[in-house]
């Protein structure tokens, strides 16, 4: 109850300090006192120009020991230079600090693929004005491009990093309940990073916009769903991947994107029965990068394309030295991205790289991810995955659990193989909730004549659960890290030779 009166006293207090403020009533206070004069009054005058000067000071005073934002002339400005703008005139307030947030939804191609321009123009606004109504008088919020946002708050006594988190908290869950839509509900998440005003350098308002950008690159980049607040250091990443982007086509030329291969068991014999083929770039500065930190620098790059056939080509080459080597390895599998499933010459492609050299199709297998399998309305998509069947590629579907795929997607899709994501086999031994969830995949699959494999197995006791699950097979650091095409054929010769190939057999009997 206390609350109230307190509050009321707030909201007088704001109401007299905006209406002093602003700044056709300012103008009046001359007026005022000169016609005082005018009319013999001089007294009165006196009394005039003083105690309005009072009344404003008084005002002001009131509106900041309340804590309340001060407000700024509006602007027409909008984009990154109305926030820049915004950012800059709060810096030459003294005593005023503010913070800037910006806000990417996550996955956006994808939800742009499901759903198309319009709804996505519909979704974009509706999350607009969702972050407006997370925001209070006086903040400035501005749309960046198709999925991004900025915001800039109105000026505060302090822009703490508890209070930006509590925001950037809010704005997320802002974009994260389901928006209904043309009678679904669309589910989104958002990457948030946030800096306050810095306070060192010469752009201040430019550098603070830029620290925000570093913070929601940092934030996607472990997203999706992250919030990241700015730290010194943080703007390399970015800096990393630009530099990235300008090497991608030379290193692709010369060799030092390839693919490194992972090895595949039986879970109940432990025999090998494949390998996964895994994008590396062994750059010379930073060392050997995984998709996850160069994939970025090569779609920004637009060498996606090329990426893609030259993992293609030295995978199926690869596999060829294997078999001359007499190394034995059943399978190969191969990840393709729905762009490159797009391609109605896919599979015609395939078939004929595989042809030429010489190895069957059914022991090639194209991997695709659970976002692809999301976009069941993607006839070109279908088509591919198709034909590839028809040919006989067997296909997986990696990331089963993670998201909505249906079983008739399954089907549609002709899946051979379900790959058991990482996030259900860590603690699957110990938890009952993911033993239920792994249980409930394999009995799923098992009724549906579809394989199992579960990935990013490490330990022994992941690996025994996931063969007394019923789980087929088994991937990960706990078989095997993965290596250059050169190991592969020493790597299964002595994992034959080994004598681990029936250990979970032993331990059963
Ligand atoms: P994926 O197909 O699920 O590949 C398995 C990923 O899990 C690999 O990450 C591998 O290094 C990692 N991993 C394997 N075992 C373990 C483990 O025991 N613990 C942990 N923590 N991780 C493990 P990587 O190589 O970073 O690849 C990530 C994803 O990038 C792949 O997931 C695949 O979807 C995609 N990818 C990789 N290479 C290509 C490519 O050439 N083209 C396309 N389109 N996508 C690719």
């Amino acid at each position: 109850m206390a609350e109230i009166p307190a509050k009321g006293a707030r909201q007088a207090a704001q109401t007299v300090s905006t209406a002093l403020g602003r700044v056709e009533v300012l103008a009046l206070f001359p007026l005022l006192a000169l016609s005082a004069s005018w009319f013999g009054f001089d007294n009165m005058a006196l009394v005039t120009a003083v105690g309005l000067s009072a009344l404003l000071a008084f005002a002001v005073l009131l509106g900041r020991s309340s804590g309340m934002t001060t407000p700024l002339p509006s602007t027409a400005l909008s984009g990154r230079v109305g926030l820049v703008s915004m950012l800059d005139r709060v810096a030459g307030l003294p005593g005023r600090d503010t913070a800037c947030f910006l806000i990417q939804i996550d996955n956006w191609a994808v939800v742009h693929e499901r759903w198309g321009h319009d709804t996505c123009e519909e979704i974009a606004s509706r999350v607009e004005e969702r972050l407006q109504t997370a925001l209070r008088n006086g903040d400035l919020l501005s749309r960046l491009g198709d999925s991004r946002f900025g915001i800039v708050l109105g000026p505060l006594p302090s822009a703490r990093l508890g209070l930006r988190d509590t925001i950037a908290g809010r704005l997320a869950q802002a974009v994260a309940d389901p928006i209904p839509l043309h009678g679904a509900a669309v589910r989104l998440s958002a990457s948030i990073g946030h800096s306050a005003l810095l306070r060192q350098g010469i752009d201040l308002a430019d550098s603070t916009f830029k620290a925000a950008e570093a913070a929601v690159d940092d934030a996607a980049h472990h997203g999706p769903g992250a919030i990241r607040a700015y730290t010194t250091g943080m703007g390399q990443a970015r800096i990393l991947q630009s530099n990235l982007s300008a090497e991608v086509e030379g290193a692709i030329h010369d060799g030092d994107i390839g693919t490194w291969f992972q090895p595949q068991i039986c879970a109940r014999t432990g025999v090998l029965t494949g390998m996964e083929a895994l994008a590396r770039w062994q750059h010379p500065k930073h060392g050997l990068l995984g998709p996850k930190e160069f994939f970025p620098a090569v779609e920004a790059s637009g060498h996606m394309p090329l990426l893609g056939q030259t993992m293609l080509h030295k995978a199926l080459k690869a596999f060829k030295s294997w078999d001359d080597a007499q190394a034995r390895i059943p399978t190969l599998s191969l990840n393709f991205s729905a762009a490159e499933l797009r391609d109605l010459t896919l599979a015609q492609t395939l078939s004929a790289e595989a042809a030429r050299y010489d190895l069957s199709p059914n022991r090639v297998i194209v991997e695709i991810g659970e976002t692809v399998a999301a976009q069941t309305e993607d006839d070109a998509i279908l088509a591919t995955l198709q034909a590839m069947g028809d040919i006989g590629f067997r296909i997986d579907l990696e990331g089963f659990g993670l998201g909505n795929t249906s079983l008739h997607t399954l089907q549609r899709f002709g899946v051979n193989r379900v790959k058991i994501d990482r996030s259900f086999v860590l603690g699957v031994e110990t938890e009952a909730d993911k033993r239920q969830s792994v249980s409930a995949i394999i009995a799923m699959a098992q009724a549906m004549g579809i394989e199992t494999l579960a990935t990013g197995v490490e330990t022994a006791q992941e690996r025994a659960a996931l063969h007394d699950l019923g789980c087929d097979f088994l991937q990960g650091f706990g078989v095997a890290r993965p290596m250059d095409a050169d190991t592969v054929a020493d790597w299964a010769r002595s994992h034959a030779a080994s004598g681990k190939t029936i250990r979970l057999d032993d331990r059963r009997a």
